[in-house]
């Protein structure tokens, strides 16, 4: 062999040991934005049309592209990008996420340094996305329960003055139950409930919904391991055949279903992007808001480093830098912009500045992974004042607006008495100045995600 062939050869084995792999989640409760920002975000990585300033490595020219390859584990259902972004190219929203996804991605890139630039033309990063309901990592506090202790907690929530009324058909439903029911009894009891959580949630009436498999059931639709649900705390000092085979529907969803999760999915990531649909919930009112927030503590609680987490010890998750998004920031003027990102801090309680968070890096930001209305200008008699102009999603009639103003801390309960918030929906915004989907702010969500990964 020439010393030529030897010295490429011992290139190509350098670069390889070179190339780098990140594994990114995206997560947040449905309707968050979780599938367009991740159309958005893909899209922005493979045919980069528009300027993304922030994102250092293509402000310095050093991006060479990146393409959709074929996920490791090819079992695994794949993000439809392809079709999303068709269906964002024909002024649609796509399908939201209603299960797991992944997507793989390879990114070619010259390296920043001279002496690695001089080492290597380029480098790999391979980028492996996971996107998931955030309602299933709801369902972690279930590891650390018994089914009694899950079944009275479960009750003190649906006996609640707020739930108690819409909890009541499947109270009397449950106390009327046999000690010994039927397969069939038992299915109707278990989509009895089901729809009770069903109810719930569209309602905005509770966010800890368990388990969280019953609303976003996915590839187990129909499986016996969503037969599940708690007993009533007087029915429990009692033995029974449906309290036993309750037993058993718990400890199995706790070893099939939770554990898996964590365990395949969630310790592997490196990242984590959550995102929150703030002004869906101020237009939804004060108890929208609530929920949204107690979703997201609930959800930063995986992401808090105390070594005293009882469940890091099973999976010592190595998540170092958490993305928080405000979604949709296009519905606002963008004045506004700066208001809403406040608003998400304060839901936050301001991790950022938390010591227990420290070890993970945190960042928030207001972003539109597709924008849907174009900014402008109205006159009125205060002068000119901005206003937006965008297509309904109900009708698909053009509307200018203004949207209104966002509150820059978590608004009481006293303020949505007199106050409406109206934050439009709006389709997908494309003219002849925009033919393609746009987007604002992603550059600083990669830079803050990938920045680091591709110096
Ligand atoms: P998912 O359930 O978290 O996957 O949420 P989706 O990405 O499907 O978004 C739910 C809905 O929110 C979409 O159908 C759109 O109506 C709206 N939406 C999502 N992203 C944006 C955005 O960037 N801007 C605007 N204006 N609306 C958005």
């Amino acid at each position: 062999m020439s010393d030529g062939t030897l010295i490429s050869k011992a290139r190509v084995l350098g670069q390889r040991a070179a190339d780098r792999h990140l594994r990114l989640g995206v997560t947040g409760i449905s309707g968050a934005g979780k599938t367009a920002f991740l159309t958005s975000l893909i899209r922005l990585l493979t045919q980069p049309q528009q300027s993304l300033p922030f994102f250092h490595v293509m402000q310095q020219q050093r991006y060479l592209g990146g393409v959709c390859i074929d996920n490791q584990q090819i079992q695994r259902a794949r993000f439809p990008f392809e079709q999303n972004w068709q269906q964002l190219t024909n002024g649609q929203w796509p399908s939201s996420t209603t299960g797991l996804s992944q997507i793989t991605l390879q990114l070619r890139y010259i390296p920043e340094h001279p002496l690695r630039r001089k080492l290597f033309s380029h480098q790999h990063l391979t980028l492996e996305i996971t996107d998931y309901p955030g309602e299933w990592l709801l369902d972690l506090p279930m590891l650390a329960q018994d089914f009694q202790s899950w079944s009275r907690s479960c009750w003190q929530l649906f006996d609640s003055p707020e739930l108690a009324a819409h909890c009541r058909p499947f109270r009397a439903q449950l106390a009327a139950a046999p000690a010994s029911p039927e397969p069939l009894q038992l299915q109707q009891l278990a989509s009895a409930y089901a729809d009770m959580l069903t109810q719930l949630k569209s309602q905005q009436l509770a966010i800890l919904l368990q388990p969280g498999r019953l609303l976003r059931p996915a590839e187990l639709a129909g499986s016996p391991l969503l037969q599940l649900f708690p007993l009533l705390p007087e029915q429990l000092p009692q033995p029974s055949a449906l309290k036993h085979q309750l037993e058993k529907h718990f400890k199995a969803y706790q070893q099939k279903v939770i554990e898996p999760f964590y365990r395949d999915y969630f310790a592997g990531l490196d990242r984590q992007i959550i995102m929150a649909d703030c002004l869906g919930a101020l237009n939804r009112g004060h108890q929208a808001l609530g929920q949204l927030q107690q979703a997201l503590m609930l959800i930063m609680q995986h992401f808090s480093y105390g070594r005293s987490h009882w469940w890091r010890r099973l999976w010592q998750p190595r998540i170092d830098k958490v993305l928080f998004v405000a979604s949709k920031a296009d519905l606002l003027t963008p004045d506004q912009h700066r208001n809403l990102l406040l608003l998400l801090q304060q839901m936050l309680q301001q991790p950022l500045y938390q010591q227990k968070y420290q070890q993970c890096q945190t960042e928030a930001l207001a972003v539109a992974a597709v924008i849907s209305a174009e900014v402008g200008t109205v006159q009125s008699r205060d002068g000119a004042k901005p206003c937006l102009r965008g297509r309904l999603s109900t009708t698909g009639e053009l509307q200018t607006i203004y949207p209104g103003e966002v509150p820059i801390s978590m608004p009481s309960e006293a303020l949505f008495q007199h106050h409406q918030f109206a934050f439009p929906e709006f389709l997908p915004w494309l003219s002849d100045a925009q033919p393609q989907p746009a987007s604002l702010r992603m550059d600083q969500a990669l830079e803050f995600l990938l920045g680091d990964h591709l110096q």
